[in-house]
């Protein structure tokens, strides 16, 4: 794919650096659903549930039901105790790599707002030789707000609050991106741009964009949506591991995908095989960049989910992203945009002589 040309891209950089400077880990979500929910409400009426999905709907008459999806957590930590001396320890939310954490800018989120914090190490002077280079244990890591005693900390922290990596949105070259919340607010972007897109030229199909809740834990949201929507169709749009850094063998990380390349559509038990058919059809007639990658098994993100809703034929396609779970993820935001054109090409494919048969193996 060319790199971006200001010119003509539709990429709205303002949207996914809005949607990644809100804070919200698993359980969390509040900011990053706000910003969300402005957004949707742009275009159509906005719905959400206790859990914390938000959608909306265009053409809500329509059939087929096709439901375009991103997660909105991110990984993150928890505040779980507090010592005498003002010293906060902490356990994870979801996937993090306990090694990236001692030195590293935090931000716990207080109940009076945003406190920065350190995660403390001994310098490297003092650790005995055959420590060093390893990561300390979790619970043997605390994070240095400059508090002087638990009481001073417990004035600007509250057990139970959440914390994230410093919410960086670093331009690099290429016209790549840095930012610790590409997975998956690269997804939701898709998601509401995809409503957009498709909302300027709708068709006869119904499209919920939906920001899901709860992936990086239990994948709760998605199970609340797949009772609710039991859609005919759904698009999951989550981060993928790129394979092209020094770091990276593609034979061992399933596959080749880059940056630059387009969404990643997913061969494999992730996704309903006519429908990869049609989205690689549509993809090549409207020519949307994309690459293909396979998926033997489990995609670990909400299509499961959405699969077990009965009737749903489901699509996973994903957005390459490098360093995934780190403080520092990098992608190329074209390939956002593009995953965006490709869902609302897609959702109008769908509307033409729909029958859910199509789908059905043998139907
Ligand atoms: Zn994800």
């Amino acid at each position: 794919m060319a790199r971006r040309d200001p010119k003509t891209s539709t990429t709205d950089l303002d949207l996914l650096r809005e949607l990644c400077a809100a804070p919200s880990p698993t359980g969390f979500e509040g900011p990053v659903q706000t910003v969300v929910r402005r957004r949707l409400s742009a275009t159509a009426e906005t719905a959400g549930d206790p859990l914390g999905n938000v959608w909306a709907d265009v053409v809500p008459d329509g059939a087929p039901h096709v439901l375009v999806t991103g997660h909105a957590d991110q990984i993150g930590l928890i505040v779980t105790y507090v010592d005498d001396r003002g010293y906060v320890s902490f356990d994870a939310v979801g996937g993090v790599d306990r090694q990236l954490l001692p030195g590293r800018h935090l931000v716990i989120h207080g109940p009076k707002g945003p406190i920065d914090g350190v995660v403390g190490r001994k310098p490297t002077h003092v650790i005995p030789k055959d420590e060093r280079g390893k990561a300390p244990e979790l619970h043997e890591q605390w994070i240095d707000i400059g508090a002087g005693s638990r009481d001073e900390a417990l004035g600007l922290v509250a057990i139970g609050d959440p914390i994230t990596f410093q919410a960086d949105f670093l331009a690099l070259a290429g016209g790549r991106y840095a930012s610790p919340a590409f997975d998956d607010r690269a997804g939701v972007y898709v998601a509401l741009r995809a409503l957009e897109h498709y909302a300027a030229t709708p068709a006869a199909a119904r499209l919920t964009a939906l920001s899901t809740v709860h992936e990086e834990t239990t994948f709760m949201g998605a199970k609340a949506a797949a009772l609710r929507f039991r859609p005919d169709v759904a698009m999951v749009i989550d981060a993928d591991f790129a394979s092209d850094d020094p770091g990276v063998d593609p034979k061992k990380l399933g596959g080749e995908v880059k940056l630059g390349g387009g969404p990643i559509i997913h061969r494999g038990a992730a996704s309903n095989r006519r429908l990869v058919e049609l989205a690689l059809e549509v993809a090549a007639a409207e020519r949307i960049p994309h690459q293909v990658k396979a998926v033997p098994g489990a995609t670990q993100t909400d299509a499961e989910e959405l699969m077990a809703s009965v009737q749903t034929a489901t699509l996973s396609f994903s957005l390459p992203v490098r360093y995934m779970h780190s403080a520092l993820e990098v992608m190329d935001p074209e390939d956002a945009e593009a995953g965006a054109l490709l869902a609302a090409a897609l959702t109008r494919r769908l509307a033409q002589d729909w029958t859910p048969e199509r789908f059905v193996p043998g139907g």
